[in-house]
């Protein structure tokens, strides 16, 4: 095997290795398995889903990135490449910038959100944070100011924060949604499906140590869990490679001050694995 060759097929190798995919084997050439039906390239699109990680919001397809971590998408092979070892090592993405994804956002009216806001409340803190929080969406001041959790909730947020000796601005607090629902309801499945990918590339971008979860929202939209959040909350899950731990959303202890230890708890849990 030549050298070029060779170097090829290791960035492929290395590039699947990433993904966790580790054995291959072969199959026939694709032209032969579409032959006479266009739609058996992507036979079974609910797996092709499922494969993509479990997002409990999937459903129609979306354009864009929906993985926790969008470098890790195949890359897309020339046209005329027979197969794996003619092809180009993949060309690697470098590390997006929150301002590039902010600019990417834009003045957005993918969903049907942007018609009741004032202001896109996109994100706020450090663009090297260990620690990132991920809200439900903006409420009214936050919608009235464009920045997050500086409501009541967020007082509640910064008070937590305080207990545990971590600065707000060294941390990056951001939403699932980014426009304020009307009425603060809940962001409705669609609304997510629009804004969660800027989401996902925003943790991509600043790669934390920890992202916490306030809320079911969050919980559902970036580890796929739809249990009560007083079953799943105090632990650590998986998102993508990043430990995530879920908890309840700052509002709900405002509206049940007893559970404040909860929230405290949980916050101290935090502290104890950043300084681990
Ligand atoms: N609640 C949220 O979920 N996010 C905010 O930014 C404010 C309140």
């Amino acid at each position: 095997m030549d050298e070029r060759l060779s170097q090829g097929l290791a960035a492929w190798l290395e590039f699947y290795r990433e993904l966790g995919i580790e054995d291959f084997y072969r199959r026939p050439p694709v032209s032969k398995i579409e032959t006479g039906n266009s739609k058996l390239e992507i036979r079974n699109p609910k797996l092709a889903t499922e494969r993509q990680g479990p997002s409990p919001w999937s459903g129609a397809p979306n354009p864009e990135p929906r993985t926790p971590n969008p470098e890790l998408r195949a890359p897309t092979l020339p046209p005329q490449a027979l197969s794996l070892f003619e092809a180009p090592p993949p060309a690697r993405r470098e590390r997006e910038t929150l301002e590039q994804i902010r600019g990417d956002l834009g003045d957005c009216h993918r969903c049907r959100l942007a018609a009741g806001r004032k202001t896109i409340v996109f994100g706020q803190g450090s663009a090297r944070a260990q620690l990132v929080f991920v809200g439900e969406g903006p409420g009214a001041d936050e919608d009235e100011q464009g920045l997050p959790f500086v409501g009541r909730a967020g007082q509640l947020l910064n008070r937590m924060l305080q207990s545990i000796g971590i600065k707000r601005e060294d941390v990056y607090i951001c939403n699932v949604v980014k426009c304020r629902p009307p009425g603060n309801r809940t962001p409705e499945r669609d609304e997510i499906e629009s804004c969660s990918p800027f989401l996902f590339r925003q943790i991509e971008a600043i790669r934390p140590r920890l992202v916490c979860c306030l809320g079911a929202p969050a919980v559902k939209t970036l580890l796929g869990l739809k249990e009560g959040m007083l079953k799943i909350r105090g632990r650590f899950y998986d998102y993508g490679g990043t430990k995530a731990l879920a908890t309840v959303h700052p509002a709900y202890v405002l509206r049940n001050p007893r559970e404040e230890k909860i929230l405290r708890e949980d916050f101290e849990k935090i502290r104890d694995f950043l300084k681990a």
